[in-house]
């Protein structure tokens, strides 16, 4: 058995921020505090990410708290680009995680203490902060048919990147950024590539500002509150419109056909009798927060969602939720983290609560 403080569980942009912050604020690496993580390398859900997806191509990444990520090539992957940097970043603050090590179950202890189960013993912690983001659970709607397909399914969380589609016809579900990024480089290689989506997408024109950013976190932040699942910020903002997008829609290429109502073993169907023909379809339909682990504590509320207050969860104070839903960006992530370590370090029983010390600085 294994005794810390504070257990972080996932080394992401959100984990590392709280363990950096936990750093600063004079806990001790190891000792009072650790990051278990089931990834194999550092770099939370971007080592994941397909190769084309490269550093100049992401949306606003802001950099972990302490540490620019400077000079970095925008033609690499970002999977490579953040995943130096989270290594580097891990090695420059001495950050104490553990990988990889799978949470299974965290539990009360009765004791006041929870209890975390892991792939590799047990951790005894007064405080958890759970960063475990949404990459380990892939959304994959259920749709008649589906298993009769005798073509190729695969979700973003499995993209490989277009050159595995040359030739083929296939079919992208999705409204999101993920779906349209996908579907604007398979549509250039692929013999056919038709879009679908549940609602009509909106298109974002003009700028994105501080201001739009704030309402967009508001509205997911309020389904938190009311203990509700979180929906992406994506979907409160819309697709934004980009130079890329625009091009893509004056040659066709963005034209959207509903969702279909079943799928056939060599295409999809609509009710009212068209059809596609397809050997390959990409679920281009998002993530829901990993956090299985933590259905022993009991956190969820009717409304299917952990209701937050902050990152706090409203039903048990010890445990705080940071990358979840209103913070699920980078900036988000990073925000998160600083909130809830000053959270936990005032709760009772904390090493050195609100005390600073000095820590290594890069
Ligand atoms: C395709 C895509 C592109 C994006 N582009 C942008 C962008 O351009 N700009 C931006 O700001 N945001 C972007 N985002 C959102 C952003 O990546 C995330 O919101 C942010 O990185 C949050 O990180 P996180 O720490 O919450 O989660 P993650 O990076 O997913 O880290 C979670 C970590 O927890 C670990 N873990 C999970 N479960 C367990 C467990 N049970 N036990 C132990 N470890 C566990 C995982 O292995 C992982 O290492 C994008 C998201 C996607 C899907």
């Amino acid at each position: 058995m294994n005794h810390v403080a504070v257990l972080v569980i996932g080394a992401g942009q959100a984990g590392l921020s709280a363990a950096h912050h936990l750093a600063r604020r004079g806990l001790r690496p190891g000792a009072d505090f650790v990051v278990l993580d089931r990834a194999p390398r550092p770099g939370g859900a971007w080592q994941h990410r397909w190769p084309t997806l490269t550093y100049g191509r992401l949306h606003g990444m802001h950099a972990l708290p302490g540490m620019e990520l400077t000079g970095a090539d925008p033609e690499r992957p970002s999977a490579e680009v953040i995943g130096a940097y989270f290594a580097d970043y891990e090695r420059a603050f001495r950050l104490p995680v553990l990988r990889p090590v799978d949470v299974r179950a965290v539990r009360d202890d009765g004791d006041g203490f929870l209890l975390a189960t892991t792939s590799a013993g047990t951790w005894r912690a007064r405080a958890l902060i759970n960063a475990t983001g949404t990459w380990d659970r892939p959304f994959w709607p259920r749709v008649p048919g589906q298993e009769t397909f005798r073509g190729w399914q695969l979700h973003t969380a499995g993209y490989p990147g277009p050159d595995a589609f040359a030739g083929r016809s296939v079919v992208v579900v999705g409204g999101g950024t993920s779906a349209v990024q996908h579907l604007l480089e398979i549509a250039p290689v692929a013999a056919a590539a038709t879009w679908v989506t549940r609602r009509p997408p909106v298109f974002r024109e003009g700028g994105f500002g501080e201001v739009e950013g704030r309402a967009a976190v508001a509205m997911v932040e309020e389904r938190v509150r009311d203990g509700l699942p979180p929906r992406s910020v994506v979907s409160v903002t819309g697709l934004p419109m980009t130079e890329a997008l625009r091009r893509a829609r004056e040659e066709g290429l963005l034209r959207r056909q509903p969702m279909f109502d079943r799928v056939a073993p060599d295409g999809v169907v609509w009710d009212e009798g068209r059809t596609v023909a397809a050997d390959s379809i990409l679920w281009a339909t998002g993530f829901r927060p990993a956090i299985t682990h933590l259905a022993p504590l009991g956190l969820r509320e009717p409304g299917g969602g952990i209701r937050l207050e902050g990152t706090r969860a409203a039903r048990d104070p010890r445990v705080h939720l940071v990358g979840y839903g209103p913070s699920a960006s980078t900036i988000g992530a990073n925000r998160a983290g600083r909130a809830a370590v000053r959270e936990v370090c005032a709760l009772p029983g904390m090493p050195v609560p609100g005390e600073r010390r000095p820590v290594f600085t890069p």
